[in-house]
């Protein structure tokens, strides 16, 4: 088998899956990890086109060079691993390390002395690391929503490192000593599969750099900016899941409706920035405050709810007053502001729909409202506009 027109092949090959990084790199800039995986096929490319000229050019070129670059290439890989996970890249600097005195034996054994057995180990030692170290990162940081292509490029990572220590030191275990020009069938098959697992891997992590890009877009959809909470689409879709669970096993939620009073007050007497810091404030108040299993949510302007799990009428009715309470001596607001908050309250009935309980909950706030602020309403009775008990501090 004749190696350079082999390896064209593999240029050619490479050359279109860097075409295609140009493509990712152009319509999704900001996918996480495209530049230096572009980097790490792109000296693939040269490397490999640099070898196919063997005959023809010298081995400064066609040897040494090209291997460099193909031992640069493995760290590319790695960072491109920790840019999309965002992790630190402490191990960078070993790899770093390990890839200079690797470049160093490169030149040293092919232009000094030409001893290609210790070439080949320095070489697979420096790739394998490099790819045991990405395959480590990916094992070690992914989680429920990036688990399948983080896994998949990890064992590719993994499978390709073992595979350059087993290759690349084999012909020193065995004390063969291969021949470039007219490698045998299972150089060629090795050198082969080496290529399409480097290949696999890369599109692995293009995969998961895809799947972290739509879990950061699907955190900004259901997150309101100024809190950090919930936003009202966000909880709605919670609020149906859970609504529909308990019609099944019988449960009971309250869901609790929060409505600052006279807040465009502090708007017009402070400034809209004191009413942001304000807002951020009571957020974090009702955070501290609700159970780990409640959902909090910012459902309007100066309007939060409360989904209470598991929880029935005297739960949610001293949930809602501590809360009040909470809010009327709340001491970190700015400039010596005070505030306080109107409540309604609703527990879910048998049959009932999600927005039904919401409008039950929203008939109670606006009972506090009418009755003077700064109080909590319950909604008891089944049926609505009836039977509303106002509690008064
Ligand atoms: P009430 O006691 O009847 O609820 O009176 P209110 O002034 O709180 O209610 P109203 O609906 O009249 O006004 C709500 C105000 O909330 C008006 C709006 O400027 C303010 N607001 C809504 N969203 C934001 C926000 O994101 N930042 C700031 N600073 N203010 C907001
Ligand atoms: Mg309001
Ligand atoms: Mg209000």
């Amino acid at each position: 088998m004749y190696a350079p027109y082999v390896l064209f092949g593999y240029a050619i090959t490479l050359s279109l899956v860097l075409i295609g990084f140009v493509v990712v790199r152009r319509s999704m800039p900001e996918l996480r990890g495209i530049r230096p995986l572009s980097m790490f096929v792109l000296l693939a490319v040269i490397s490999v086109f640099l070898m196919t000229a063997r005959d023809q050019a010298p081995a400064l070129l066609t040897v040494a060079l090209a291997n460099i670059l193909l031992l640069i290439g493995p760290l590319y890989f790695y960072a491109a691993t920790a840019e999309i996970l965002d992790v630190r890249t402490r191990g960078i600097r070993w790899l770093l390390a390990l890839c200079l005195a690797g470049i160093s034996t490169e030149f040293w054994y092919s232009l000094v002395h030409s001893r290609i057995l210790v070439r080949l180990l320095a070489h697979g030692i420096v790739v394998g690391a490099c790819f045991a170290a990405a395959s480590s990162l990916l094992f070690r940081n992914s989680d429920e929503s990036t688990a399948i292509p983080a896994r998949a490029s990890a064992w590719f990572a993994a499978v390709m490192s073992a595979l350059q220590f087993a290759w690349l030191s084999s012909p020193w275990l065995l004390h063969t000593s291969p021949s470039f020009l007219h490698p045998d069938p299972v150089d060629a098959a090795f050198s082969y599969l080496a290529m399409v697992l480097a290949l696999a891997a890369t599109g692995a992590l293009v995969w998961l750099s895809l799947c972290v890009h739509r879990g950061e877009l699907q955190r900004i959809a259901q997150t309101d900016s100024l809190t950090g909470l919930l936003n009202r689409g966000a909880f709605e879709v919670v609020l149906s899941r859970d609504v529909r669970r308990c019609q099944r096993s019988g449960a009971t939620l309250g869901v609790m409706l929060i409505d600052l009073d006279y807040f465009k007050q502090v708007n017009d007497s402070f400034g809209h920035a004191v009413g942001d810091r304000v807002l951020r404030c009571i957020s974090t108040a009702l955070v501290n405050r609700i159970r780990p299993s409640d959902v909090l949510s910012r459902y309007g302007g100066e309007e939060f709810v409360v989904l209470l799990r598991e929880s029935g009428a005297e739960e949610a009715q001293s949930a809602a007053e501590r809360i009040r309470a909470d809010i009327e001596t709340l001491e970190d607001l700015p400039e010596g502001l005070s505030l306080t908050a109107s409540i309604g309250v609703a527990v879910s009935l048998p049959g009932e729909s999600p927005d039904e309980l919401l409008l039950r909950a929203d008939e109670a706030l606006y009972r506090s409202k009418r009755e003077g602020r700064n109080l909590v309403t319950m909604y008891r009775s089944p049926r609505r506009g009836s039977a509303v008990v106002v509690l008064r501090p």
